[in-house]
């Protein structure tokens, strides 16, 4: 894919960009690896007050990244602006509590005098050069989830992002560097995915995480495996929305349909597949077919605008296929939603409902990255789990129930990373995000995040 912003929303081509040379990328490895070299040797106080800045800065220029970004992939102009007010925000949470999450852990006395130590404790230190290999679907949130706990636990970044938002990637080096950040500590490399192998094998680059399709996370962790290096996959997912009936209909229809069409549908922890009871089945799909045929589609800059195009022309046509081939196998469309004629050129794809999914088609199997809902209808509650886990993903999943037994077994049985109930999944930095099976391995946020690229090290006194 060229390096180059091309606006969804009219197709045309805005900027192009041609991606660094080698000897470029070399003098970006060479500063990274020297700033890393005086860098974790700061302490969290120096690292908190540059992060703070970093958010400062962020929060004003929030109006004008949010365009950028809404430019570079579509999605619309409110969604943008939440998402850049969301990234100061996790910025401020790890400047906060990263000395907290990282303290030395000591183990209690008995077990060290076990271990024949007089004293023994865990220090977290950095890794060193992380790269990270990021999607272009919340362009900003995806590299700051990343990029505020690996700063703040003294790594330094280098950022591969999706080539078709160089924009907001290189407006993310300057942020940092603007806030104080020293020079080297937080790098963007415009280069295509075929680039990202020789990085990653470089001596000087320590570890990887990669947000995005299961191809990329495999190639990428086969590299890194080759190569003896600690990766962080956070990769598709076709997540379940179950309700059961003790729920309350209405509430799970409305958030159902924010949960499937957020960010124009394309999001990791979208709801894809809603399975619902068959005692409710018809109340949940009359209000969910409501809601969904009455989004406007349109002009992602515009205030009133529900969803915005699609943000690549392949993904417009992928996502079509996936529909094609349900419906040549028979799945009913039980709304799709009229694109007004005067959008013209612009990836956009209507609001679909498809019920009656069964196995043998793609989307009961593959990620519907788009405004697509697949509706099934479940007999009983093991069968809601039974058609829940029949997945090879497993991020999150989102179950409506207020029966304390079903919450239970949900969590005892789901394959997932999380369970949200009666609410929709979204990601928190106090929460840890990540999956399980080919959703990929290791977790964001939290404590859990910012322990992944740190050396867990072990001290012992005698
Ligand atoms: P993608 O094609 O995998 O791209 C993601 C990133 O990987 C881009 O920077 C891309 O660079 C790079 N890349 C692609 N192939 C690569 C390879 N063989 N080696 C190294 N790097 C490679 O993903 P996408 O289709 O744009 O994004 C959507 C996917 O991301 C969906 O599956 C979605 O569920 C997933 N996602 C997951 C999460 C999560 O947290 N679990 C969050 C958001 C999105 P180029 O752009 O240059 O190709």
């Amino acid at each position: 894919m060229a390096i180059a912003t091309v606006n969804p929303a009219t197709g045309q081509t805005l900027r192009t960009f041609e991606p660094y040379s080698a000897a470029a990328v070399e003098e970006r490895l060479v500063r990274a690896e020297q700033a890393f070299a005086q860098y974790r040797l700061t302490d969290f106080a120096r690292r908190g007050q540059l992060m703070h800045r970093a958010a400062e800065l962020l929060d004003a220029d929030r109006a004008t990244i949010a365009r950028l970004m809404t430019t570079e992939m579509g999605k619309t102009l409110t969604a943008a602006r939440a998402e850049a007010a969301k990234c100061a925000k996790a910025m401020r949470w790890y400047a906060d509590r990263a000395p907290a999450l990282l303290a030395d852990e000591h183990p209690a006395p008995v077990d060290v005098t076990d271990a024949g130590a007089s004293r023994a404790l865990v220090r977290y230190r950095p890794l060193g050069v992380v790269l990270a290999v990021m999607p272009w679907n919340f362009p900003l949130w995806q590299v700051i989830r990343f990029a505020a706990p690996a700063l703040m636990a003294g790594n330094v970044g280098l950022l591969k992002h999706a080539s078709n938002v160089p924009q907001t990637a290189l407006y993310l080096e300057d942020l940092f560097r603007g806030a104080g950040f020293p020079e080297g500590c937080f790098q963007t490399l415009l280069i295509s995915s075929a680039a990202v192998a020789d990085v990653l094998r470089d001596p000087r680059v320590a570890a990887a995480t990669l947000t995005g399709s299961e191809g990329a996370g495999r190639s990428v962790a086969s590299v890194a495996g080759d190569e003896v290096k600690k990766t962080v996959l956070e990769l598709g997912g076709s997540d379940p929305f179950v309700v059961l009936p003790s729920a309350d209909i209405a509430e799970a229809a409305r958030i159902a349909v924010t949960a499937r069409v957020q960010n124009n549908g394309q999001s990791c922890i979208a709801a894809k597949r809603f399975i619902v009871h068959e005692q409710v089945y018809d109340e949940f799909r009359t209000a969910f077919v409501e809601r969904i045929a009455a989004l406007r589609i349109g002009d992602p800059m515009q205030e009133s605008t529900d969803i915005g195009p699609l943000a690549t022309a392949q993904g417009r046509d992928d996502l079509g296929e996936l529909v094609a081939d349900a419906q040549a196998l028979g799945a009913r469309v039980e709304c799709q939603v009229e694109v007004p004629a005067e959008l013209g050129e612009g990836w956009w794809y209507p609001p679909t409902v498809l019920s009656g999914i069964t196995g043998r088609m793609r989307i009961h199997r593959e990620e519907a990255f788009g405004p697509v809902a697949a509706l099934y209808r479940a007999e009983s509650l093991d069968h809601a789990l039974e058609l829940a886990n029949d997945s090879p993903f497993g991020l999150s999943s989102n179950v409506w129930t207020t029966e304390p037994e079903e919450q239970e077994r949900f969590v005892r049985d789901i394959q997932a990373g999380a369970v949200y109930f009666n609410g929709m999944t979204a990601s928190h930095p106090a929460l840890p995000f990540g999956g399980v099976r080919r959703s990929g391995y290791g977790r964001e946020l939290s404590g859990h995040g910012i322990r992944e690229f740190c050396n867990a090290t072990t001290v012992w006194i005698a």
